[in-house]
């Protein structure tokens, strides 16, 4: 590949900012150069906030969480139901959940879900400390996991280590979305839909 008539900074910045999520090489290439542009407004400020971000992170010694405190900021508040616990695969989850505020109890972020494929074993998952968590007075655990094939894989397998304690788990329906037509619906998601209705 023809490098740019740049320095090798900015072909550094270049390669970094194309490994974010959304960022391929030509966006990349797009935001190094609106970066480069605004010096005093975009590039210096957004290299401070790196930098502090780098150094203030803490992943929650409790539940897994980003954090700038361990244990993190969910963890500490006590209005928050310790009883409850809802387990996610990714912080992006927990992100997510918070946004809806449909949850007030706390969390446990496994750090991704079991795949054979990418040699995921519950090893590597936050499980043991999960298992650990639900011993100390928890009365429910929703398993809040992806609707994929590794997800569903792993809150199956929670389900089975879960049972032995004797703690109710449950876990989020999957059915139709809200403002979502049938028609437009694929077929997996109809079914599951289906299955799980419920009477009114
Ligand atoms: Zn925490």
């Amino acid at each position: 590949m023809a490098s740019l008539p740049a320095g090798p900074e900015i072909e550094r910045l270049i390669q970094l900012l194309s490994k974010l999520p959304g960022l391929g090489p030509r966006s990349a290439r797009r935001a190094a150069l609106t970066l480069l542009k605004k010096r005093e407004m975009l590039l210096e400020p957004l290299a401070a906030a790196i930098r502090d971000a780098a150094a203030a992170i803490r992943v929650c010694e409790t539940c897994g969480n980003l954090d700038t405190v361990s244990p993190c900021s969910i963890c500490r508040d006590p209005r928050r139901d310790a009883h409850i616990l809802c387990v996610v695969e990714d912080v992006a989850d927990l992100w997510a959940l918070e946004r809806a505020s449909v949850f007030r109890g706390r969390y446990h972020v496994l750090g991704g879900a079991l795949s054979a494929l990418d040699g995921i074993t519950p090893a590597k998952l936050n499980v043991a400390a999960l298992i650990n968590r639900v011993g100390d007075g928890v009365d429910e655990v929703i398993l809040a996991m992806n609707a994929t094939v590794e997800g569903q894989t792993t809150a199956h397998y929670l389900m089975d280590m879960l049972t032995a304690s004797g703690v109710k788990v449950t876990r989020l329906a999957h059915g139709v979305p809200v403002g979502g037509e049938l028609d437009y619906l694929d077929e997996g998601t109809l079914s599951a839909a289906f299955k799980a209705r419920r009477p009114l």
